[in-house]
């Protein structure tokens, strides 16, 4: 089961047995820079998995449900807009809530907590959510960041 924007990507990531369980996002945030919450967030998922038919439409309909369109508003107010949640890292493209622990069909079809809770998502934009999927670190953009008088941000 995929995030909202993988339609194009391949489709039933299965996951390494060696991958965390459960990432939170508690854990998340009390990881300092960009580059390291990226390292804990990235999948081991391969591309070229096998794929699973009904996912495109079960995908579609979850992410135009109101619960869920209620949440992902949620979670980037939450976020401040900024790509995983770190200060700094505003997106001003479209945004992509990742699901920290992969949602299964299952939970999607029975629209379970976990597809919901705020402790499973994370803000990202599109390259950023590619470059954890992927588990590719050059797909990541870090530009260089504009700082402005106001900015305390003590890691970078
Ligand atoms: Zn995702």
């Amino acid at each position: 089961m995929q995030c909202e924007d993988t339609l194009a990507m391949t489709t039933g990531v299965i996951r390494n047995t060696m991958d965390r369980i459960y990432r939170t996002y508690a854990e998340l945030i009390t990881i300092p820079t960009f580059e390291e919450r990226y390292e804990y967030l990235k999948s081991n998922s391969r591309v070229g998995s096998p794929t699973f038919g009904f996912d495109r439409y079960l995908n579609q309909q979850f992410y135009l449900c109101p619960e869920w369109r209620e949440t992902r508003r949620k979670i980037i107010l939450r976020d401040n807009g900024c790509d995983l949640g770190c200060y700094g890292f505003e997106i001003h493209s479209s945004f992509v809530i990742h699901h920290l622990r992969e949602i299964t069909a299952d939970d999607v079809r029975e629209r379970r907590p976990i597809c919901f809770n705020p402790n499973n998502l994370i803000t990202t934009k599109l390259q950023t959510h590619n470059a954890i999927h992927y588990g590719d670190k050059s797909l990541l953009v870090v530009a260089p960041i504009a700082r402005s008088r106001n900015d305390t941000c003590p890691w970078r």
